[in-house]
């Protein structure tokens, strides 16, 4: 039999179906949030890890925690550097080889480094296969856009500069006593890519993304998915998955390949996480593992395909379960707000010309009695701000009042443009 699509589902909640269209869901104002709390044992430790969520998703809660009990999560010390089998032992999990047949030279991250991981790395990844992931990780990256940029996200110890597709609005991140800084500079302040509501505080960004696939982010995410699953279980129920992962396979494409979830107000956490969960009953018609994946402000969904326990439901109504954002209690307010995210990465087509909107707030009342400063020149004119006229705006990596001689310096090192006089 040769199956060249496969389904990954067939009938999503309605509720999904609507959330691509859906704008910010609020949370309700009460004080009561909903905790379930999960116990691990371990041979080095005892874990306790309690997930919250906001009121607003409290049906969503009980509904997931229903049919999803917590596997695992990155905080398992098995993901550290020192739990590591030495390379001799080791067995690629993706080609099934081992030394002499492949090498283990590179460390082997079990999120990408792109995502700002630099805790967590696994000893089932040969060289190889890590640089053919490498590939589908710098199209997740491509299709994360300036993201990393303004969250400050550190690969290989650097914070990445953006570019956008056309070279007309870049971010680059700098450092200035001991402060870290991003500056988002336009090569022309007449393009109409920053746009601002002065009454109502908020500046909007439009760029234009590099080109990505979007089946290559997806196999970006599947690659972490079988990463953090456990090897016995990848060996002996994964098979489809890493041949899709590989391109070794009949399946060259798949229906369904999503992920979604949340963004969240503020940065996450400066190292991503993750949480695994499995379907309590092999015979509900849902995928067997899910992934949560924490990430700058995302908290991404991600419905692991091809388990062989699931491959019955391909094709029948099977689902996709919506899931609440679940943070700890302390990072969680009572006007926090979580804006729906829904990805779509059904396409092997490379994407081109992919808008994005960057959206920054600000106090109205401060914009009132700004002036026209050229960071640039460090001159300013004898009229009013005008937010049409913006060139850089610089965002700062720590709270309270920056010295303007300071910005002078961010801006004039890192603007995309020339100084005039
Ligand atoms: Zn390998």
């Amino acid at each position: 039999m040769k199956i060249e699509r496969l389904w990954n589902f067939v009938i999503i909640s309605d509720y999904l179906a609507k959330i691509a269209k859906l704008g910010n869901a609020h949370c309700l104002k009460k004080n009561i949030y909903f905790q379930k709390k999960s116990v691990f044992f371990d041979k080095l430790i005892r874990m306790e890890v309690t997930l919250t969520t906001p009121p607003a998703f409290e049906k969503t809660f009980y509904n997931f925690h229903d049919k999803y009990e917590m596997l695992g999560h990155s905080f398992d010390p098995k993901f550290t550097k020192e739990q590591m089998k030495p390379k001799w032992q080791r067995v690629c999990r993706f080609c099934g080889r081992s030394k002499p047949d492949t090498t283990f030279k590179s460390d082997a991250h079990l999120i990408p480094e792109q995502l700002g991981n630099t805790m967590l790395f696994s000893d089932f990844e040969c060289h190889e296969c890590n640089l053919r992931f490498g590939k589908y990780e710098s199209q997740l990256a491509e299709f994360l856009g300036i993201s990393r940029t303004l969250a400050f996200t550190r690969n290989k110890g650097k914070v990445p500069t953006f570019r956008s597709a056309d070279d007309s609005l870049r971010a680059k991140h700098d450092v200035l006593n001991e402060q870290d800084y991003v500056v988002v500079s336009r090569s022309d302040a007449a393009d109409g890519s920053i746009i601002s509501d002065i009454e109502k505080g908020s500046i909007t960004a439009t760029y234009t993304k590099k080109p990505y696939i979007p089946a290559s982010v997806y196999r970006a995410f599947l690659k972490m998915a079988l990463s953090v699953i456990d090897g016995n279980e990848v060996n002996a129920a994964y098979k489809i998955a890493l041949d899709f992962l590989n391109n070794t396979g009949h399946i060259k494409f798949i229906c369904g390949a999503i992920a979604y979830g949340f963004e969240a107000p503020f940065q996450l956490a400066e190292h991503p996480y993750f949480y695994l969960f499995k379907k309590k009953k092999p015979d509900e018609p849902i995928h067997t593992h899910f992934l949560i994946l924490y990430f700058q402000k995302f908290i991404i969904g991600f419905p692991v395909p091809f388990h062989k326990q699931d491959l019955s439901f391909y094709g029948n109504p099977f689902q996709v379960l919506d899931f609440p954002p679940m943070l700890p209690q302390h990072q969680l307010k009572e006007t926090t707000e979580f804006k729906r995210i829904f990805i779509d990465l059904n396409s092997e087509e490379r994407v081109t010309g992919e808008k994005e909107q960057i959206n920054i707030t600000f106090d109205p009342a401060q914009a009132g009695v700004s002036a026209a400063y050229s960071p640039l020149s460090g001159k300013v004119k004898e009229r009013p701000f005008d937010a049409f006229e913006i060139t850089e705006i610089i965002i700062t990596g720590h709270a309270g009042n920056v010295a303007l001689e300071e910005l002078h310096q961010a801006v004039k090192k890192n603007s995309i443009q020339k100084p005039s006089s």
